[in-house]
């Protein structure tokens, strides 16, 4: 569809570049506002459900997404202070059997890069940095935003992919900051040598316990070791990507199992995030503006699903507008309606999660009892709903 006023778009993170490349293979212009001087991402790993891997084959990214991921051949939970072992589910080929698709990691910054590969492979699509979004309005035309060093442009549609602090939805929801949730997350990657062999493990491997938890996994086909240590603090309001405090992080540690204290042992330094939710609401568009990704539904990582969401977002969002043959305001509301539920399922069932793993006293002996005694795969059977994910084709058949 030939359209002369671009969708702008606000953020260039995975939400932001999703929506941009899927949008623009439909034929709309597309300009995606960055307020950062680059386009990328931190180094961190992230896990991809299988859901996430559907859209991937839907979006024809698999090959590019396959040659930098790691596929973990199972996803444990061990006891963070005794060391025993709580539940482990194989991954590989039963999580193909199971969903249709794999369970893989990725390193954000790589998953990133396929964004932005699929972004430069679409001449509609224009990537700008330094374009800080300040304010828009619309009318019936469509909108006008307003950067932070006055330009205004002008556009046939608006979308606030700008993440958990998102300048967009304060217009759009108007429902203040997101809710700080209290726990705090430590982020660090070793190097394979870095890590002793008694310590690797191939497994994505969570250690849940009183008020922490640690995860750690490989990434780009093993080269690398992610490690994600969260715990619950009341010192800190709010924050994104600043360094953690190594000692404060030992002490919540100190009662955790040796080879836990040995692997923390091994990181200098850790880069600290503040997490944050909102709690989920049904309208996140305005005629001509809507939200996407952590805009929208920002979730805690429990379930590691914010940026498979906002990539179904963008899935969703294309299949609205072609639905509604292009009519921007109807389409963003058949968006809104068709994704909702589901992602606010995932952000309630997160802190459901987050508890679970930070479970302590009868709650810890409860969990341990339920996991040990399941099937292999009964760790899993819970979160089915999520991830046999979305099948686009008949979402608004
Ligand atoms: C510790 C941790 C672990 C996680 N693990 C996982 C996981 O395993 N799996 C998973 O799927 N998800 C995970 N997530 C969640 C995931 O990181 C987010 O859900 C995802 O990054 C959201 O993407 P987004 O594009 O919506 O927002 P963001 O990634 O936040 O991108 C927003 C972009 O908008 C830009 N921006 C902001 N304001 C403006 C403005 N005014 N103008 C212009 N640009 C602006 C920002 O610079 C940024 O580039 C994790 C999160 C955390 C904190």
């Amino acid at each position: 569809m030939a359209q002369s006023l671009p969708i702008l778009i606000a953020g260039g993170g995975i939400g932001g570049l999703a929506a941009a490349c899927v949008l623009a293979r439909d034929g709309y212009p597309v300009t995606v506002l960055e307020q950062a001087s680059a386009f990328g991402e931190i180094g961190a790993g992230i896990q991809l459900g299988p859901n996430i891997f559907r859209m991937f084959d839907y979006l024809g990214l698999t090959e590019a997404v396959n040659q930098v991921a790691y596929f973990p051949p199972g996803l444990g939970m061990n006891d963070v202070r005794t060391g025993e072992k709580v539940v482990r589910v194989p991954l590989g080929d039963v999580a193909r059997a199971a969903y249709g698709f794999p369970y893989g990691v990725i390193y954000r910054a790589d998953l990133h890069q396929v964004f932005l590969d699929a972004c430069a492979a679409q001449p509609l699509v224009t990537l700008r940095t330094h374009s800080k979004v300040e304010s828009f309005e619309q009318d019936a035309a469509g909108v006008r935003v307003r950067l932070a060093d006055a330009q205004v442009l002008e556009g046939a549609a608006f979308i606030g992919a700008d993440g958990m602090w998102s300048r967009v939805r304060e217009a759009v929801v108007g429902d203040g900051k997101p809710r700080v949730s209290g726990h705090i997350a430590y982020r660090a990657v070793l190097k394979r040598e870095e890590v002793p062999a008694h310590l690797w493990n191939d497994d994505v491997l969570l250690w849940g316990g009183e008020k922490t938890h640690l995860v750690h996994y490989p990434l780009r086909r093993g080269e690398l070791f992610n490690l994600v240590a969260v715990f619950h603090s009341n010192k800190y309001d709010e924050g994104w990507n600043t360094f953690g405090d190594t000692a404060e992080l030992h002490e919540r540690f100190a009662s955790a199992a040796p080879q836990v204290r040995e692997l923390l042992g091994k990181i200098e330094t850790w880069k600290m995030w503040v997490l944050c939710d909102r709690e989920p609401v049904r309208n996140w568009s305005d005629r001509r503006v809507t939200l996407l990704g952590d805009a929208a539904h920002p979730m805690l990582q429990y379930l590691a699903q914010g940026a498979g969401q906002a990539i179904e977002d963008a899935v969703v969002l294309r299949e609205a507008l072609r639905h509604t043959r292009g009519d921007v305001p109807a389409a963003f509301q058949a968006y809104q309606q068709a994704r909702y539920l589901r992602t606010g399922r995932v952000q309630l069932t997160a802190r459901f999660y987050g508890d679970i793993y930070h479970a302590s006293g009868v709650q810890r002996e409860l969990r341990n009892q339920m996991f040990q005694s399941g099937t292999e795969s009964a760790g899993f059977a819970g979160l089915k709903w999520m991830y046999d994910g979305i099948d686009p084709s008949r979402l608004f058949a």
